[in-house]
């Protein structure tokens, strides 16, 4: 190593040193020999997290069988744990709501949204949006016709001009999944708002690691990931958010017996339940919800704006590490330079960038690919370190600078990216 390779180790060090947040990697289980950097597409597992599913496996299911439902109130999961996602994203009690995953939500919010909006048909999104959330308005479309729900694509630029009084529904994801770009949701809200438009924020890339503030924005209806920066596991249930204001016109076409105001009536009638409840459909995935519940209980040691100065500082060290070591020169920024334009990852363009990214898992630090060229690093600050991240750039160094990712090893597509 370099008498300057050391200098940004001594950064690192004096970094993870000052984090507050720096024993909160403790909760966490990861193996000893992977730097993992991608927290923004399945979070680590919290060790707590592996407790409550032995638990609930071994004690309530297997023990407690059904009488579980009442006595470790299975039945109360999907509101407790709303509550929980709740306070992480400035909503006051009895706007949230843990169920089914964000396609299938999108569903549910986007019916109820347009026929809040009678007379209005347009769906207004981004072009680049994450596909599901463009490919569900498709399927409504489908099946009301485009005369009830029509999407529009548009492009990041062109957003604010396309908000006329003819749209419905703005649906936007605050923070880009590729670019990690944030939309301003204060403002582009309230210029929605004032063309009678209903918006729809999708928080994959935001809950848990962003402070978010939706009461304060008049935000209308969210949703959002359990499984990336709220670590509750591989397809942990997702989230619902509705403003109270809108909770006693909105309605959702998806009306299973777990949204009914009685569910054990077993009435042939269908009577939505009050509040949140109207969001359910089916029975609740309880192995899942549960670990999504002993995975939020981490949050409750720090707070998110402390999480967000932490990201903000992870991704500030991570350029810098960039530039003292040249990579700038190989690749592309495909995010913002500047932290706060960014949410918790940073996207580096290059025509190669799958077998780097393959390399890199190779050696240890896991990341991701976005077609059509993006790699993709993730900075999770409950439990990512500074010197994580120039560990991660030192070997995204070394492999680009022996060409380590050429080799063919590191070409062959896997189906999962
Ligand atoms: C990850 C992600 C999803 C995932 O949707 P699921 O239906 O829960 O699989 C949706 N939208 C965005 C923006 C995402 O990043």
């Amino acid at each position: 190593m370099t008498v300057e390779n050391s200098d940004m180790q001594l950064q690192a060090n004096q970094l993870d040193a000052a984090d507050p947040l720096r024993m909160i990697k403790d909760d966490f289980d990861l193996p000893e020999d992977t730097i993992y950097l991608d927290g923004n597409s399945l979070g680590a597992l919290p060790k707590i997290a592996r407790q409550r599913a032995r638990e609930v496996v071994e004690q309530q299911w297997g023990r407690d069988l059904i009488t579980s439902w009442n006595k470790h109130q299975w039945i109360d999961l999907p509101r407790k744990v709303g509550e929980s996602i709740g306070g992480l994203i400035g909503a006051e009690p009895g706007q949230t709501i843990c169920c089914d995953s964000i396609s299938v939500n999108l569903f549910k919010l986007l019916s109820g949204a347009l026929m809040m909006q009678r007379g209005r048909h347009k769906v207004v999104s981004q072009a680049d949006n994450f596909p599901t959330d463009l490919y569900m308005v498709q399927g409504l479309q489908g099946l009301l016709g485009a005369a009830k729900c029509q999407l529009e694509l548009v492009e990041e630029n062109a957003i604010e001009a396309s908000l006329s009084e003819n749209v419905a529904v703005l649906l936007l994801t605050h923070v880009n999944f590729r670019s990690g770009v944030i939309h301003d949701m204060q403002r582009l809200t309230k210029l929605a708002h004032d063309k009678g438009i209903l918006v729809i924020w999708d928080l994959a890339h935001s809950a848990g690691v962003l402070d978010l503030h939706l009461d304060d924005c008049e935000a209308d209806f969210a949703l959002g990931c359990g499984y990336k920066y709220l670590n509750g596991g591989p397809g942990a249930p997702a989230f619902i958010y509705i403003a109270q204001r809108h909770q006693d016109a909105f309605q959702q076409p998806l009306t299973g017996w777990m949204g009914h105001k009685t569910p054990f009536s077993f009435s042939a009638d269908y009577h939505a339940a009050e509040g949140m409840n109207q969001c359910l459909s089916g029975t609740p995935a309880i192995l899942s919800m549960s670990v999504l519940d002993a995975a939020l209980s981490i949050f409750t040691k720090t707070s998110m704006s402390a999480i967000r100065e932490k990201s903000v500082q992870l991704g500030d060290f991570f350029v810098q590490c960039l530039h003292h070591y040249n990579l700038f020169d190989l690749f592309t920024a495909a995010s913002p330079m500047n932290a706060q334009e960014r949410g918790s990852q940073f996207a580096l363009a290059h025509p190669d960038a799958y077998a780097i990214c393959q390399a890199l898992i190779g050696h240890g630090v896991i990341g991701d690919f976005r077609s059509p060229d993006i790699l993709r690093l993730g900075f999770a600050p409950l439990y990512v370190s500074f010197c994580d991240v120039h560990n991660a750039t030192l070997i995204l160094a070394d492999i680009m600078q022996q060409k380590i990712y050429t080799q063919a090893r590191f070409q062959a597509r896997l189906s999962v990216t």
